[in-house]
């Protein structure tokens, strides 16, 4: 924690620091029953083509209901749990929820939909995992088409031959790979010639002030010239306003997610959603 010097060794550790470490500690210890204990859910967010404003593709997202916390944002414990590599039974666990509802709405309602989950390096790094995962698919009778995997440039920059073997594993079965959080990990993109990707997802920090002129379009504008040549399609995210998607319509981006839309919303809205089509459009 401090400095370790003389007298003063443990003089940052306050009563407020102790505090945080304690919180953190049954934070974890909470994690752990968490899944058990059903207070796991996966919400989904609608994306939507930007051509026409319809739904084509969802992001799953995790929530975590705390008995007495109340909603834990996975900004907190997503972390929590890659460090204690619980991540990988919780991860295990969203994807066959989120499998075993893109199976019921290709059924019922929109057979091409996709599913985006989220997959975090301590993910990749469990070997047999991802051949679980294509087991599943293979057992729900689904397509590979019916998954998007997001990972973040960061798994692809300290990338082994594992990584890619694996990523090829996947969309040798047809599941899609998309980039998430564009443009905020690293400025080399030489991994995007050497791994074949299917979306850039622009992080909401670019769109968050997008305006004419403004640098944050300039590099919009460049991400989505450059992926469309690279044969790649884009996902803005974090679209809150008109403003910003008829900007996003004017530089060409593909599709978009964000409060304009939908926000993450339980599996049973969603399913409204999609079967009323979405009606915020013009
Ligand atoms: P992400 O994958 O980049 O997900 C997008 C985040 O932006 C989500 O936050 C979503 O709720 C939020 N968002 C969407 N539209 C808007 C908008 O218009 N405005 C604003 N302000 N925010 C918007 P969320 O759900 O809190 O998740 C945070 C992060 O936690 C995710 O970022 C992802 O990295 C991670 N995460 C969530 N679920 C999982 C999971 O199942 N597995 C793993 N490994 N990570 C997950
Ligand atoms: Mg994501
Ligand atoms: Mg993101
Ligand atoms: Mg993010």
């Amino acid at each position: 924690v401090a400095k370790n010097e003389g007298r003063n060794r443990f003089s940052y550790f306050t009563p407020a620091l102790q505090e945080q470490v304690q919180k953190r500690i049954r934070l974890i210890n909470d994690l752990r029953g968490a899944l058990a204990g059903g207070q796991m859910r996966v919400y989904f967010q609608a994306i939507v083509d930007l051509s026409n404003g319809q739904i084509y593709k969802a992001e799953a997202l995790l929530r975590w209901l705390h008995p007495l916390r109340g909603m834990v944002s996975p900004a907190e414990f997503i972390p929590l749990a890659e460090e204690t590599r619980l991540i990988i039974e919780i991860g295990d666990w969203v994807f066959n929820e989120s499998a075993a509802w893109v199976k019921r709405w290709r059924t019922h309602f929109m057979a091409h939909l996709q599913v985006s989950v989220n997959q975090s390096p301590v993910q990749f790094a469990k070997n047999n995992s991802n051949d679980q995962w294509l087991a599943y698919l293979h057992d729900q009778g689904l397509p590979g088409e019916a998954i998007v995997i997001e990972i973040t440039e960061s798994l692809l920059l300290d990338s082994d031959a594992e990584v890619k073997a694996s990523l090829l594993k996947f969309r040798g079965q047809g599941v899609q790979i998309a980039i998430d959080d564009f443009g905020t990990g690293y400025s080399s993109l030489s991994y995007l010639k050497k791994f074949s990707i299917d979306y850039l997802k622009i992080d909401q920090s670019f769109i968050r002030n997008l305006a004419p002129g403004s640098s944050d379009m300039a590099l919009t504008e460049a991400i989505i010239v450059m992926a469309h040549k690279l044969g790649l399609k884009v996902i803005a995210e974090g679209v809150e306003t008109i403003e910003q998607r008829d900007l996003l319509i004017g530089a060409g981006c593909d599709f978009a997610q964000g409060y304009l839309f939908s926000k993450p919303v339980p599996p049973e809205e969603f399913e409204l959603l999609i079967q009323a089509g979405l009606k915020s459009y013009d």
